[in-house]
């Protein structure tokens, strides 16, 4: 089966998502017809395309010629019967069960014998919506992503009774609209809303120990590489938004514990403060933005000692390249600087009040050879001064953060690498299509998966293991994944 790129292409629902969905069809050469119940919605979709198409065109994307004719390629109507001829049917329309069956069930019966249905649900069971379907071998999910035209991953789901062939041809055909299709079994939160659940619960979790939210922001930009911190992005996506996604794959987890929802969320979405749509969440955009707390340095020359830097020895060379004295030592742990007597040494998931002999606990950055900033735990506030000189010297910004197990950044990299884990080890999906999809699904710097083999299987275990110790919470054990016990 092969779905060509000059068939005809349905899409159901005018709004955000299918006005998109319609836009790359009709790009990559298919005949396009957008259908919606609401005249007003295929009003402003067609205006939105429209605005859509001539950006790229004052951007030098596209000539005037190729937007004219992607333009005539596209209709527009009410009339669902006009779906009849195409060889594939995207739905976008509301996230409602029974609206969504309802409407296949009127697909089902105006369609061709062999056109493909989809669906673009980012909640519901593919299998529910496909239930009582009479054409379920050629129904499946499309999880595209907003904004649709600029987003290269789709999830693409089979239900039970799918057929792997349709699977295999609209797989192929994503690939020919320039999208990156990766594979997923029908559970809720596909891959990328189940696998960067972390990302915003170690933010919250953090902001509820009292961690302030700039400093929770900063760290995860500045030493984590993440383009938003989790909580200016849940602000920018709307907390109503998100926790109704974090609530679905809970809902669908039947209450696993790591999938538990964020209390702090929760009593944002009550008191209406969803985020900048709202002017409020967790910043107040009425106002300054607040920065977060850089500690400053102490000037005074300072000499470093240090054996094996391990992951810290880019920090290192730069000091050293900066006119700092670094000495050898062979007495001291790998991934240890003593500045001055002061023993500073990089977080493994324990508390700073378990690490005896140690003054400054260096939180983790994804890449020390160009994080601009490390997070640090101190048992005072002239330590931190020592350090925060240090770094500085190393030209980088030093921020504090509270003494909690796995301190922020090494927290949330571990995190995501477990639910990226688990992913693989309830064999929702490979372990290439979990990376492909936090790349492109989720924007994130690095795949979990990728970051885990650079720091090394068993040291995430070890880490996930004190983190789950310390906090005393099961959601921090190690995958099995680490534990050696999937093959
Ligand atoms: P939207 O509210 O912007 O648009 C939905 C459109 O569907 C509206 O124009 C409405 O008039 C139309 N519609 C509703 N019921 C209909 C029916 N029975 N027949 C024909 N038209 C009907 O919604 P959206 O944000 O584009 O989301 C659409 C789907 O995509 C949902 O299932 C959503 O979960 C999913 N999704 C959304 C996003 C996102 O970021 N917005 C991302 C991925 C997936």
């Amino acid at each position: 089966m092969e779905i060509r790129t000059n068939a005809p292409v349905a899409v159901v629902g005018a709004g955000t998502m299918g006005v998109g969905i319609a836009q790359v069809a009709a790009i990559a050469g298919h005949c396009v017809t957008v259908l919606d119940m609401n005249a007003e919605a295929l009003d402003r979709g067609r205006t939105g395309l429209g605005a859509s198409l001539d950006a790229a065109v004052a951007r030098g994307r596209l000539d005037q010629a190729a937007r004219n004719e992607i333009w005539d390629r596209i209709h527009w109507s009410q009339d669902l019967a006009l779906a009849a001829n195409a060889a594939l049917v995207v739905e976008a329309i509301v996230e409602e069960l029974e609206i969504k069956r309802r409407l296949f069930g009127g697909l089902a019966r105006v369609v061709r014998f062999n056109t493909v249905l989809a669906s673009n649900t980012s909640s519901l069971e593919i299998g529910a919506i496909a239930e009582q379907l009479s054409l379920r071998g050629r129904f499946l999910g499309l999880h595209f992503f907003n904004p649709v035209p600029a987003m290269k991953l789709v999830e693409v789901i089979a239900g039970p009774d799918t057929d792997p062939a349709v699977v295999e041809a609209v797989t192929s055909l994503m690939r020919a609209w320039g999208k990156m299709p990766v594979r997923v079994r029908d559970v809720a939160g596909f891959i990328v809303n189940r696998v960067a659940r972390p990302y915003y619960a170690e933010g919250f979790a953090a902001l509820g120990e009292g961690v302030d939210p700039a400093t929770v922001d900063a760290a995860m930009v500045e030493a984590g590489g993440f383009r938003m911190g989790p909580l200016s992005l849940a602000d920018m996506i709307g907390h109503d938004v998100n926790y109704a996604v974090a609530a679905s794959v809970f809902d669908a987890g039947v209450g696993l514990p790591r999938f538990r929802l964020q209390e702090a969320q929760r009593s944002l979405v009550e008191r209406k403060l969803l985020g900048r749509k709202s002017s409020k969440g967790v910043y107040d955009y009425t106002a300054p933005l607040p920065a977060p707390f850089y500690i400053d340095g102490t000037s005074a020359r300072i000499e470093a000692r240090v054996s094996d830097g391990g992951l810290l020895r880019p920090v290192v060379e730069a000091a050293r390249a900066a006119g700092v004295a670094v000495l050898h030592d062979d007495r001291l742990p790998p991934e240890t600087i003593e500045l001055d007597g002061i023993r500073m040494a990089l977080g493994d998931g324990r508390t700073l009040a378990e690490r005896t002999g140690v003054h400054i606990l260096v939180d983790h950055a994804r890449d020390f050879t160009i994080a601009k900033t490390i997070a640090i735990t101190a048992r005072s506030a002239s330590h931190a001064a020592v350090a925060a000189g240090f770094f500085r010297a190393a030209e980088r910004r030093t921020l504090m953060v509270a003494d909690r197990p796995g301190q922020l950044v090494l927290r949330t990299l571990a995190q995501l690498a477990n639910a990226a884990a688990d992913t693989i080890a309830d064999q929702i999906a490979s372990a290439e299509d979990v990376e492909t999809a936090m790349l492109y699904g989720a924007n994130h710097p690095e795949g979990p998966l990728s970051w885990a083999r650079r720091l090394g299987c068993d040291r995430v275990r070890l880490t996930l293991g004190h983190i789950a110790r310390a906090t005393g919470d099961p959601i921090y054990s190690p995958s099995a994944l680490f534990e050696g016990r999937v093959s």
